[in-house]
């Protein structure tokens, strides 16, 4: 047997495979692919790209990451974009990404069917992106680990920094997350910059950890890994609805909202399938699937039933959150290095 002649026939034969699959993975491309980035919990992230793939035949490919990461993904790609269609998070960065121009300007037929809140974050966005759900930000507790502390029942941003909490509350970093985010502007908004500032710095004292996930503390909570934790109520009332010990608290001085959003990607490669995403995404049936992941957030669709799980936003005082501002490119890296400067380094 010639050795070299079988070897030279086996590196041809993988050359013309790896070329048939290169040119299956175009052929599949153009028949029907999606790639998603996706910013709200893994199970909700599951249940949309099931769905989607189901009713379409489109293969979605999707990533779950928090949203300072997809942002800075979508960035990093911006020359060679990979993702077609980034759905869910924080208003934030998607505003901020519209600013940049990494994202695309897209006006869908199902804009009409939406609340004015949502149809707002477009407008102030020049139609790069669009609001599919809205939550209010809060905090809860373990209520046996609060009563083994004596904390009592917190309920006021300020009961957070009590002594007896030290090293007993979680949050996320406000660079990875958008809950965290939300928590940075929402401090500055009620209390001032300097004011708010003095704020982190003391509650600072009691984080025992800055995660990278948003939702994380609400789990760190619910098994006892942490007394106190800030994240987005909704995401909190998941923990309540499957038993865990832990109460779900609207901070008394008032708190801070997202407008969660989707935005189609500057250059995606499958631009007729992230439209179609962005269409349905946005019809009352599929709004429907974040309650039925355990996601208790407000639909932006008129016609998706509110969970009755969702913390009523009408029941919670709202600071009129200004998306414009904070959203804004040069606002969200000021605060987001004064953070990282004036208040994670602390010893
Ligand atoms: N989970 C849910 C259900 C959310 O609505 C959001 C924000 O939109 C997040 C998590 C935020 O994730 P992160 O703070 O990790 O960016």
């Amino acid at each position: 047997m010639n050795v070299k002649k079988n070897l030279a026939a086996a590196t041809m034969l993988a050359g013309t495979m790896t070329a048939l699959s290169f040119m299956s993975a175009g052929a599949a491309q153009a028949q029907g692919a999606l790639v998603m980035y996706c910013g709200v919990q893994e199970e909700w992230c599951r249940a949309m790209t099931t769905a989607f793939e189901r009713e379409t035949g489109i293969k979605v490919s999707m990533t779950r990451k928090s949203a300072g990461e997809v942002y800075a993904q979508v960035k990093a790609e911006a020359a060679n974009p990979r993702a077609d269609i980034w759905w869910g998070g924080t208003g934030d960065p998607h505003m901020q990404a519209a600013e940049e121009g990494i994202t695309e300007e897209y006006k869908s037929p199902k804009m009409g069917e939406l609340q004015d809140w949502a149809v707002r974050q477009w407008e102030q966005s020049k139609s790069r992106t669009v609001g599919i759900y809205s939550g209010a930000l809060g905090f809860g507790y373990n209520t046996e680990l609060a009563q083994s502390n004596k904390i009592g029942e917190p309920k006021c941003w300020a009961d957070l920094l009590k002594p007896e909490l030290k090293d007993e509350v979680q949050v996320a970093d406000p660079n990875s997350s958008g809950t965290a985010y939300t928590l940075l502007a929402t401090i500055v908004q009620i209390m001032g910059e300097d004011k708010g500032f003095e704020y982190l710095k003391a509650l600072h004292k009691n984080v025992n950890q800055y995660t990278k996930s948003g939702a994380a503390p609400a789990k760190a909570m619910a098994l006892g890994e942490t007394t106190a934790g800030i994240a987005f109520m909704h995401d909190i009332v998941t923990m309540v609805v499957d038993k865990a010990p832990v109460k779900v608290v609207a901070p008394c001085e008032g708190t801070g909202y997202e407008i969660g959003s989707m935005s189609v990607i500057k250059g995606a490669k499958n631009l007729d399938n992230a439209k179609k995403f962005y269409d349905w995404a946005l019809t009352a049936d599929a709004q429907k699937l974040g309650a039925e992941a355990k996601s208790y957030q407000v639909p932006s669709n008129k016609s998706t039933p509110i969970p009755p799980q969702a913390p009523k936003l009408s029941d919670i005082k709202l600071i009129n959150f200004d998306f414009a501002k904070y959203g804004s490119s040069a606002e969200r890296k000021r605060l987001l290095s004064k953070w990282d400067n004036e208040v994670k380094n602390l010893p």
